[in-house]
């Protein structure tokens, strides 16, 4: 199976969380005796009132395509705004594209302009997804250009200029790259499928050997969970990691900080965490049973002496579930 990690960066209210919440009933990803009880992503509100930093949890997409390929679509929800400034940089170099959400009618506005700045200066490629194309006052076009013009402005590469666009009904339930096609309302989310998985890499990690060597992970948010303790989650970098694993934590200027055994691996599905015996480099998963590890520090097999580079960081955040 393939692996997308990608990030979707939208203002408030432009229709992430509706796009997200059909994404994952077109792909099948609830069973029949699941259901949708909440909104993907609403629990995020509890957070924001109070205060506390918004958690970067994926959502994980399971698609099958016509000719019967699976991939699983990692998708992680960024803080849309520059007070999470170092929180940003660490999701983003966990994935490797981009989804820009814009409202038809509204176009770019300014508090998604950071991060959009920090998933261009990272050099990953976006897509621009022209969302709520039904509206009446909706001027696609124009915001099409809107968003080229954003890009230029914030000095992206003409490779990230020649981006492609998707326009979007998150509400109705569809995508089509030319709104004008007769059939442009009838195919679903399938283009935005088709186009995640065609013009985004699968993790590099799946492709130059990293899957045979050593586990290491670097760890990029952390969380407290009532039961489980401490949470870490972050993209495998390489290998494999197992449940009952013996590793450790290595800091960057502090060697090791810890040495422990992982309690439980997470990995996403749909909006659930569930634990798994084993997850391989290029996913994206929490582990539990850690009691120093942090932000930024890799966790990683014992024969492992550097730890990967984390990018810097501004001061450690501590994200609670609720
Ligand atoms: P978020 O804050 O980005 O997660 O936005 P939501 O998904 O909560 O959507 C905000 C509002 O826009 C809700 O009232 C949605 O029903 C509405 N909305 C979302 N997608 C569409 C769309 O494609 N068309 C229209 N007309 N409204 C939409």
């Amino acid at each position: 199976m393939s692996i997308r990690n990608i990030a979707i960066i939208a203002h408030v209210d432009h229709g992430k969380t509706t796009l997200v919440d059909q994404l994952l009933r077109q792909s099948g990803t609830f069973r029949d005796n699941q259901q949708v009880v909440e909104r993907v992503m609403d629990s995020n509100d509890l957070e924001k009132e109070r205060g506390i930093t918004i958690l970067a949890k994926p959502t994980s997409v399971d698609w099958v395509d016509d000719a019967g390929v699976h991939t699983r679509i990692n998708i992680i929800d960024t803080p849309g705004h520059a007070d999470f400034g170092g929180e940003v940089e660490r999701i983003l170099s966990m994935v490797d594209g981009v989804v820009l959400l814009v409202d038809a009618a509204e176009g770019p506005l300014p508090q998604t302009k950071f991060v959009t700045s920090k998933a261009l200066a990272l050099g990953l490629k976006p897509i621009v997804l022209i969302n709520k194309v039904d509206r009446s006052d909706g001027r696609p076009e124009e915001v099409h250009i809107e968003a080229f013009d954003l890009f230029a402005a914030l000095g992206a590469t003409d490779e990230q200029l020649d981006f492609p666009c998707i326009f979007a009904s998150a509400r109705q339930g569809w995508a089509a790259e030319d709104l004008n096609a007769p059939d442009a309302r009838d195919n679903g989310l399938k283009p935005l499928f088709a186009k995640i998985i065609s013009h985004f890499p699968e993790p590099a990690a799946l492709h130059d050997g990293s899957e045979n060597e050593p586990f290491a992970m670097l760890v990029t948010t952390i969380e407290s969970d009532p039961y489980l303790g401490r949470i870490l989650t972050g993209k495998i970098e390489k290998g494999t990691v197992k449940t009952n694993m013996n590793v450790q934590v290595l800091r960057m200027e502090g060697g090791v900080v810890e040495r422990g055994r992982i309690s439980k691996v997470l990995a996403f599905r749909g909006i659930q965490r569930i634990p798994v015996e084993e997850a391989s480099a290029g996913d994206i998963i929490a582990i539990a049973g850690l009691t120093q590890g942090t932000v930024a520090d890799t966790i990683c097999d014992a024969s492992v002496t550097e730890p990967l580079k984390a990018l810097p960081i501004d001061p450690p955040t501590l994200s609670i579930t609720v």
